[in-house]
């Protein structure tokens, strides 16, 4: 059996902290050393502004969005434009192109991407909230922001034909060269869909 260094209470600590993202065990044993010893400017409001998300932090029941107001300061805010909504598969994928602050619109939350590999259905998404939102007379753009991948693309086109009968125009992102690329060190077939998106100058 492995010698134990520390207590259970430490043990337990850094266990959940080795469950976050990005957060291995070594680092995770770093990180509770350092919240233990910043126990007063760290741990305690650390600790506060982790019981004020369980207690107060909800998933927006128009748009999927999480918050500590239901709906959600982007549902509610009325300087964004209401005829478009931007679909992403994940909050994750919201706070990006908000970081990215070239969006003046509200937002459409599916939580996660069609995936018949993994057993994600249609049901098992917000599509039929999206599509009811699409039939609103005031919107009139849906702009499909979701991941370059084949399950991105399928849940694209799977939403794209439910839209038809709405009276909105589909659009999605451009696939391309990112910015500071250079062709050179890009695979076919982002090259190939750059070519296909390509818009005069
Ligand atoms: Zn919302």
């Amino acid at each position: 059996m492995p010698r134990s260094t520390a207590g259970p209470e430490i043990e337990r600590l850094i266990q959940l902290l080795a469950r976050l993202p990005g957060l291995g065990p070594r680092s995770a044993r770093r990180a509770a050393l350092h919240l233990i010893k910043k126990r007063e400017p760290l741990m305690a409001p650390l600790t506060a502004a982790l019981q004020a998300a369980i207690d107060k932090i909800e998933v927006c029941k128009t748009c999927g969005n999480i918050d500590s107001q239901n709906p959600c300061t982007v549902c509610t805010d009325p300087r964004r434009d209401p005829s478009v909504i931007v679909t992403v598969a994940d909050v994750a994928d919201l706070w990006a192109l908000e970081r990215a602050a070239v969006l003046n619109a509200r937002y459409h939350v599916l939580g996660g991407t069609l995936s018949p590999l993994d057993g994600v259905g249609p049901d098992d998404l917000t599509i039929d909230s999206l599509v009811s939102r699409a039939h609103d007379p005031a919107v009139t753009e849906v702009i499909l922001a979701l991941n370059a991948t084949v399950d991105g693309q399928t849940t694209a086109h799977y939403i794209t034909d439910l839209l038809r009968d709405a009276n909105v125009s589909v659009t999605r992102l451009a696939h391309g060269v990112p910015v500071g690329g250079e062709l050179d060190y890009l695979d076919e077939g982002t090259l190939s869909a750059a070519i296909r998106s390509r818009t005069p100058l």
